[in-house]
């Protein structure tokens, strides 16, 4: 399958009054039509920011990427003029954002929000984009339409501004959808509902969907392959299944071991002992060093590379090939 959307060796600094921190080294990977890829990490490993790359809109405190492509369809957006990457947002990759109270204007009516992005972008009078906002509404199963376009963002419940967002994003049928913790603001059973629609509207749209999350029970239904995010580095990427029976990174043996399992039942559940590194001061070696409960001398020392496994998953561990067997 040919990848969308594909980011390779992507580079970014933050540069702080503190140092240069590398919020991202060398992450790769792409994600294909049809095709859903989850993005895996504690909050400060780099998922936020490897979207705000991709779209061209990181932000403070001074970030630079120094290095890799985004390509788009094979052209690499990173070089792409700012006229050429607008066009590109929305239309090609959009992004749904956590917090949609945030995300969407407070002063302006929903259906105004999305109807003005129609008239700007697409051209459409101003019937035209309200009957089109009525169908996106319809489309994401927000029920009265034609009422609810006219209410403002604090008048919907979380679930249903989370939609309204959805809709929003899918204004311009983007090829390619990045959602960005989509749930976290939401109780259980409303994530379930969002991480269905986002899952509906991938199938019925053929897009490539990018779901970045802390949370894998969210996400293990839906996606497709799991890259794993740590320190600003990919640890592991594979696919859902091998990922939840034979995880090849520790970090990953780590998340899932702190996921309530169905098959689990009865096991305490483990959080993962110590925090992740500042990444002013990466420490040296496997960046997962002081919190492995594996390591041993060489880990401290030598920076292990994401390879491939003989089973097809990828692994940033010197004991990968132990790790899978669960030796
Ligand atoms: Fe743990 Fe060493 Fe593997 Fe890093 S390389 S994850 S420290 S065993
Ligand atoms: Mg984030």
């Amino acid at each position: 399958m040919e990848p969308l959307l594909e980011v390779d060796g992507l580079e970014v600094e933050f540069r702080t009054r503190d140092g240069v921190a590398r919020v991202l080294s060398g992450v790769s990977w792409h994600v294909g039509a049809g095709e859903t890829l989850a993005i895996l990490g504690e909050s400060g490993s780099g998922k936020s920011v490897t979207a705000h790359a991709i779209l061209g809109i990181l932000d403070t405190p001074p970030a630079f990427v120094t290095g890799g492509a985004v390509r788009f369809r094979g052209e690499n957006l990173l070089t792409a003029k700012e006229e050429r990457r607008r066009e590109v947002r929305g239309a090609g990759i959009a992004m749904v954002f956590q917090d949609a109270l945030s995300a969407l204007n407070p002063v302006f009516t929903v259906g105004f929000q999305i109807a003005e992005q129609l008239r700007t972008r697409r051209g459409l009078s101003k019937r035209e984009a309200r009957a089109r906002a009525v169908e996106l509404l319809d489309m994401v199963h927000i029920p009265n339409p034609r009422q609810r376009l006219d209410q403002y963002p604090h008048e919907f419940s979380g679930g249903m501004r989370q939609r309204a967002m959805i809709a929003m994003s899918l204004a311009l049928d983007p090829e390619v959808l990045i959602a960005d913790e989509p749930t976290t603001a939401l109780d259980v059973t409303v994530q379930a509902q969002i991480m269905d629609l986002l899952d509906e509207m991938r199938r019925e749209r053929d897009m490539g969907l990018v779901l970045i999350t802390h949370d894998l029970g969210v996400v293990a239904e839906v996606a497709d392959r799991i890259a794993v995010m740590y320190a600003g580095r990919i640890v592991e990427e594979s696919d859902v299944y091998s990922l939840y029976r034979r995880p090849s990174h520790p970090y990953s043996e780590a998340l899932l071991e702190s996921v309530p399992r169905l098959d689990f039942k009865g096991k305490r559940l483990n959080s993962i002992s110590g925090l992740p590194p500042s990444l002013l001061n990466v420490p040296p070696g496997c960046p997962f060093h002081p919190r492995c409960p594996r390591a041993e001398d060489v880990c401290s020392d030598q920076r292990p590379e994401l390879a491939r496994l003989d089973g097809g998953q990828y692994s940033a561990c010197h004991f990968a090939e132990e790790v899978v067997r669960g030796g």
